[in-house]
């Protein structure tokens, strides 16, 4: 997938070491601010468990210790350019989410008579606090539908998506990974996120199916990136999307099945244990969003699984 050369890229959407975000939603103090709610994130391929968070467990550490890093990241973000999300993971997360921003501004109107909202994403290395608690790199990628903000740190996908679970390093399947996260985005828009926590595990659960539409509607982004164009009518920000890249978008998706997770983790595989789907549904959703582009398509909640 290569973004196209010139034109500005927007960066206010993004901001490093999880600060910035959405006015008044930010800046909540964990475990006051929240107290009380079910407040629950959204990982990418872990499943819902608190114990995860690190919560009260001082995991955050002081301002002090992230506010460095943060400010790295921050400088970072802001000199990002489209040529640089190319080749540079940062710049690329940054460029994803304006493209995500493109194509679900056309979208949704169309498709489901609703206006988009963007979310706001945060870049984080190490730990991070949100709207759903202290949040450790551990926990992978992740949505929080209390702030309704996305969460990454970029080294994931070096270390473990690639290192520890055989997903493609290819541009592509980042751009996937928050592709997907985006998807969780829409699914609170939709009421759908919360059908996750009213049935959290097995094959066929609601968490599954919340997974799985997710990656439908990263499949649904992927259809339209190189056609939707920017809202100022300019050229899409993506110019291609070769069978490359989706071979290595299903690669990566296949990568972060829960069967193959506990394959490689030397587990049993145990479908009554799954909240994310297996490599084969994980595969099969993307290609679903991917070749028809309709999110009627992504239904994940009336399929049989
Ligand atoms: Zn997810």
């Amino acid at each position: 997938m290569t973004f196209r050369q010139g034109g500005r890229l927007d960066t206010s959407g993004v901001s490093g070491g999880g600060r910035g975000g959405r006015g008044g939603r930010r800046g909540i103090a964990v475990g006051g601010g929240v107290g009380g709610l079910a407040v629950v994130l959204i990982a990418l391929f872990l499943g819902v468990d608190p114990g995860q968070l690190g919560l009260d467990s001082g995991a955050t550490g002081g301002p002090g210790q992230t506010s460095e890093s943060a400010q790295q990241l921050q400088a970072h973000i802001d000199q990002c350019d489209l040529q640089q999300a190319n080749t540079d993971t940062i710049c690329r997360i940054v460029a994803t989410t304006e493209s995500l921003e493109d194509v679900w501004t056309a979208q949704l109107p169309d498709q489901a008579g609703m206006r988009w909202v963007q979310p706001h994403t945060n870049i984080f290395a190490s730990t991070v606090d949100t709207g759903c608690g202290a949040a450790s790199s551990a926990v992978g990628p992740f949505y929080c539908p209390a702030d309704e903000n996305v969460y990454l740190d970029p080294t994931f996908f070096d270390q473990v998506l690639v290192g520890q679970l055989g997903g493609s390093p290819s541009g592509a399947a980042q751009m996937y990974v928050v592709a997907h996260e985006f998807g969780h985005h829409l699914q609170t828009m939709l009421g759908d996120i919360r059908r996750s926590q009213q049935d959290p595990q097995g094959a066929s659960s609601g968490a599954v199916r919340v997974e799985l539409q997710a990656d439908c509607y990263a499949g649904l982004w992927a259809h339209y990136a190189t056609s939707s164009p920017a809202p100022d009518g300019g050229a899409p920000l993506l110019e291609s999307l070769t069978p490359g890249d989706v071979d290595a978008i299903i690669q990566t998706a296949e990568a972060i099945g829960d069967d193959h997770i506990q394959r490689s983790g030397g587990a049993r595989v145990d479908p009554q244990s799954w909240t994310h789907g297996s490599s084969e549904m994980r595969r099969q959703w993307f290609v679903t969003g991917y070749e028809q582009g309709s999110m009627q398509a992504c239904d994940t909640f009336r399929a049989r699984l």
